[in-house]
């Protein structure tokens, strides 16, 4: 592949990445860029000294609060949380439709920062995987990878995920690990993995037996703390050497109008606590929380450099009726076995959260095409069998409601 320019600091990158620990943003920082026009704000950086760890056995080290850049359409926020010390930004093929990549591409290739920073991307969504034979599933492969490079302007990426992985038959799938492999080879891939939103646990013990895959980017917030089963399997994953990036770690509900979580809290808080509560787990290399403007970058990087609760903090996160209010869907499935028309109610679940917690409507979009027909929105009666089977309070009648008005 015809390299633009990156070529021997590439090989250097990835050189020094077989033998020993990679450090992504340790060179020292130029003062601000030239080209500020998009700069709205200055990035102060936190006062403390920025906390790295190690994504698992990819020796990459990486700040522990990275930029979930998928809802984000401002190349000055972009850019000044390159400036305030992030060094890794996560999007995806289908992130509003192409376009977000293209905006993270072209951020980093204006600032010259390509090889300071760690480019995460996902394709290969349930829709994109739907009925392939072998040859037609390499081939989607391939030239996904191909469209994503294209539009992040670079000639590999740091994290190629296979998006949204619910299953070990994925995980394990032959063609998918050679496939992926391959292009890890041709040096357009440095590490593989999944997204998991769902059957979070079995996917990362899996992920862990197998050893192939380099990294799982999960699901994980504090109204998940009484899920066990999925804590020891990101503590037995990473034990493996399997890198953890946590995201949905604020539980969807930080930022969004839900007066039960706001009459104590401010959204500050609820955002800072949640991240701390997810990165004093040491298995969490780093998180991806989603912001679009300057001041939620601030407040979600200030806890780089500190994890220590304040009280204020420490009482929202004791505060079970927070937890409650939030209405977090932990993308269970309890649901499913209920309801007698086969809905796909998690993920009608997750569709609602972008669009109405997350205002990210292309996001929800995507995730609604993602659902087959049969199991979408026109399918369901509105019956509520399923509503007394979540034990998560989660308000699945409103939720539904509510989708059918903004896309039946
Ligand atoms: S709606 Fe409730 S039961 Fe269904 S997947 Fe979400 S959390 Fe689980």
């Amino acid at each position: 592949m015809k390299n633009r320019g990156t070529d021997y600091t590439r090989r250097e990158f990835l050189a020094t990445s077989t033998t020993g620990l990679v450090s992504v943003g340790l060179v020292s920082l130029s003062p601000r860029m030239a080209f500020g026009q998009d700069v709205k704000e200055s990035a102060e950086r936190p006062e403390a000294e920025i906390i790295y760890r190690q994504l698992g056995k990819t020796g990459l080290k990486l700040p522990i609060v990275s930029q979930g850049a998928g809802a984000c359409n401002d190349a000055g926020v972009i850019q000044a949380s390159y400036e305030l010390g992030v060094r890794h930004f996560d999007t995806a093929a289908n992130y509003q439709f192409g376009a977000n990549e293209q905006l993270v591409g072209d951020v980093v290739r204006r600032m010259g920062v390509r090889n300071k920073v760690a480019i995460a991307s996902k394709i290969y969504t349930p829709r994109q995987r739907r009925n392939l034979n072998e040859k037609q599933a390499k081939k989607k492969l391939a030239t996904l990878l191909e469209g994503s490079l294209r539009r992040l302007r670079t000639d590999y990426v740091d994290i190629l995920y296979i998006h949204d992985v619910s299953t070990t038959e994925i995980v394990n799938d032959p063609v998918i690990t050679e496939t992926m492999k391959h292009l890890k080879r041709q040096g357009k891939v440095r590490y593989i993995g999944f997204s998991t939103h769902a059957n979070m646990t079995e996917v990362l013990n899996e992920v862990a037996r197998t050893g192939a895959w380099d990294v799982v980017l999960t699901s994980i917030n504090f109204t998940m703390a009484d899920d066990t089963d999925l804590l020891k399997a990101i503590a037995n994953a990473a034990k493996k050497g399997v890198g953890i990036i946590g995201m949905k770690v604020m539980a969807g509900g930080s930022r969004w109008p839900n007066p039960d979580s706001r009459r104590e809290y401010s959204s500050s808080t609820i955002a800072t606590a949640s991240l701390k509560w997810v990165l004093r787990n040491e298995n969490i290399t780093t998180v991806i929380p989603g912001y679009n403007n300057h001041q939620h970058m601030k407040e979600d990087f200030s806890v780089a450099g500190n994890l220590e609760y304040t009280e204020e903090e420490s009482n929202l996160l004791s505060d079970n009726s927070i937890k409650l209010g939030m209405g977090f869907c932990r993308q269970c499935r309890t649901c499913l076995a209920s309801c007698p028309r086969d809905v796909d109610i998690p993920t009608l679940m997750r569709t609602h959260m972008y669009a109405a917690q997350y205002a990210n409507f292309h996001l929800a979009r995507a995730t609604l095409d993602d659902i087959p027909r049969q199991n979408s929105l026109r399918t369901c009666s509105s019956c509520d069998i399923c509503v007394a089977q979540c034990a998560n309070t989660v308000d699945i009648r409103r939720r539904i409601e509510e989708l059918k008005v903004m896309y039946a």
